[in-house]
């Protein structure tokens, strides 16, 4: 159930803007993997054409080696969770859960089964049978996270899942998607633009500006060596 994701010479145009540059990289299996960068450099692009939300312009996507760019969503394996939460708000919780697994026609056992392993992991039990204009902040995310997880993607996508969590929320709930990750082993791909973020939750780093990479590495080494002046003024290190 893990997958790399590798993109080659990825790039996207906005009518004559290019706003992904040429971007090839490769997502490790199972590693927790951060897209950071300032506002406008081209992540939510980036992560919308692995989802398969956002066509490519040109270049190719791989996941477990197999080209997926030109698939459909639903047909990647992939689950992807939006920092507005986009829950369905017509319906229950439980039902947000269940939804997209209904869809797949999942046989029943199976749904009750991972709805309510996801729903221990996440501590949203309780929640059930509210909807979500009766939720927290905090509570709709892990809702979010939850149909998420219901899917067993082979990989999560998320775009600054935490940025409209108040900041002691926001901290708490980075050590608990790091413990989500220590306990499933699935690759992710979170993205945002904060630094505090990436250094403090990735495996590796791949910093972005402008729509092309500056470097990838693990925390450590972008502190110790980073590539350039904007890899190191961006992440604060001494110049
Ligand atoms: P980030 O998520 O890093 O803030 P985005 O991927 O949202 O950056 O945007 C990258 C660039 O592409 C920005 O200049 C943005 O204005 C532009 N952009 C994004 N989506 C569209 C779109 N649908 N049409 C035109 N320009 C877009
Ligand atoms: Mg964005």
């Amino acid at each position: 159930m893990m997958a790399a994701i590798e993109l080659r010479d990825v790039r996207k145009s906005f009518q004559s803007l290019e706003v992904i540059r040429g971007i090839s990289l490769t997502v490790g299996e199972g590693a927790f993997t951060v897209f950071v960068g300032p506002s406008g450099c081209g992540k939510s692009t980036l992560l919308r054409m692995i989802a398969g939300l956002e066509e490519i312009g040109s270049g190719e996507i791989r996941i477990d080696g197999r080209r997926c760019d030109h698939l459909l969503p639903a047909a990647r394996g992939l689950a992807m969770v939006f920092q507005s939460y986009a829950l369905y708000p017509h319906m229950s919780v439980g039902q947000n859960l269940r939804f997209g697994l209904e869809n797949l026609k999942v046989p029943k056992a199976e749904i009750d089964a991972r709805v309510a392993r996801a729903a221990d992991i996440l501590e949203i039990s309780h929640l059930m049978k509210r909807r979500p204009s009766q939720l927290s902040g905090g509570q709709s995310q892990r809702v979010a996270i939850g149909r998420a997880i219901v899917k067993e993607p082979k990989a999560f996508l998320f775009d600054e899942p935490l940025s409209n969590l108040d900041a002691e929320l926001r901290v708490k709930m980075r050590g608990e998607l790091v413990a989500l990750h220590r306990r499933l082993g699935s690759t992710m791909v979170y993205v945002t633009h904060d630094q505090v973020e990436a250094m403090t939750m990735a495996d590796q780093i791949v910093v972005l500006r402008e729509g092309a990479v500056e470097q990838v590495g693990a925390p450590i080494d972008l502190y110790a060596r980073p590539a350039n002046q904007f890899v190191a003024g961006f992440l604060g290190a001494p110049q």
